[in-house]
């Protein structure tokens, strides 16, 4: 058995080419248009990648963008300074700050500053709050938990009563995926450094989200036959055959799992565009909250 490619490059250009006619059929209405704001604090590339991204597509979907990039240097103060004079401005209907930041600054404390209602990373405590209670929503759920779930549907609309395993409890990828999946009534296990039995867990899983950052840490044999596996991990390994001197890989052994699975994501082309189209719609969806 081979298992269905998920292609998250093809499922995010169908969401952001929605996204885009919306826009377009605003803009004729003379209706508001969003606005994102990007904060990026110093000089790490990853970040800067990811970034210039998010900028491209905001254009290319036709949301006004605006951009800030600080020094490494820059103080708590003054970040919190410009993000509530972003939480004030009318034109900015998002804001995002990229992850990580540098060492001396409290991402907790940056992130409770960004006003709820502009928290298009939908990882605000107050959003992640009301992700975690059975009958509230939240104004955003998160982006790269988001994209997951739509990859999931994509393949099986109807998750009820299945079994998942979520590799990873970060508050961005893993705590919020695990939320979101008993949300559509699966069952899920939170997996982390200190799980026992890791691989027995996964075996029994009908889904498997795997947010680890460890590269081919899920190896072929830990796949249930034709489970739905989601690889999250972006994870840079030595290649001197490519130009940049590494790949990318994911957290799970793609070539191995693709003969078990009943459907997989690649990386790269999967999650990663996910996650931005995923912004991208909750940037539109901030109108509303105006
Ligand atoms: P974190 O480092 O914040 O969290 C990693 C989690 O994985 C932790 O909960 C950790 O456990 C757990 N973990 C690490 N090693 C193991 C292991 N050997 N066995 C079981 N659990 C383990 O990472 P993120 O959640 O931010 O990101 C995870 C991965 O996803 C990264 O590769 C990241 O680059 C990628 N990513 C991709 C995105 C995309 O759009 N494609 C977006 C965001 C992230 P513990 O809590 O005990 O430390």
């Amino acid at each position: 058995m081979t298992a269905e490619i998920i292609d998250g490059k093809k499922l995010a250009e169908s969401i952001k080419e929605d996204i885009k006619n919306t826009i377009a059929v605003r803009k004729a209405q003379n209706l508001p248009i969003p606005g994102l704001a990007t904060v990026l604090v110093g000089n790490n590339p990853a970040s800067k990648t990811y970034v210039a991204n998010k900028i491209k597509t905001t254009a290319a979907l036709g949301i006004r963008s605006y951009s800030y990039e600080l020094e490494e240097n820059t103080s708590q103060e003054s970040l919190e300074m410009l993000i509530s004079e972003l939480n004030d401005n009318p034109e900015v209907q998002g804001i995002l700050v990229q992850l990580p930041l540098p060492e001396h600054l409290s991402e907790d404390k940056v992130l409770h500053s960004i006003s709820p209602k502009k928290d298009v990373d939908g990882i605000h405590p107050y959003n992640a709050g009301l992700l975690s209670r059975k009958y509230s929503e939240p104004l955003f759920y998160p982006c790269t938990p988001s994209g997951i779930m739509r990859m999931i549907e994509s393949v099986c609309p109807d998750i009820s009563g299945m079994k998942a395993a979520v590799v990873g409890r970060s508050s961005i990828v893993g705590m919020p995926t695990a939320m979101m999946l008993s949300r559509s009534n699966a069952t899920p296990t939170i997996c982390h450094s200190y799980t026992k039995d890791l691989d027995e867990i996964c075996r029994e899983s009908d889904i498997l989200v795997a947010a680890a950052g460890s590269p081919h840490l899920i190896q072929g044999d830990w796949i249930k036959p034709g489970a739905i596996v989601i690889d999250v991990g972006i994870n840079h390994i030595p290649d001197s055959t490519k130009p940049h001197g590494y790949r990318l890989v994911g957290d799970v052994d793609f070539d191995e799992a693709v003969k078990r699975a009943g459907a997989i994501s690649p990386v790269p082309g999967g999650v990663g565009p996910m996650t931005i189209a995923m912004l991208m719609a909750n940037t539109l969806k901030a109108i509303e909250y105006r």
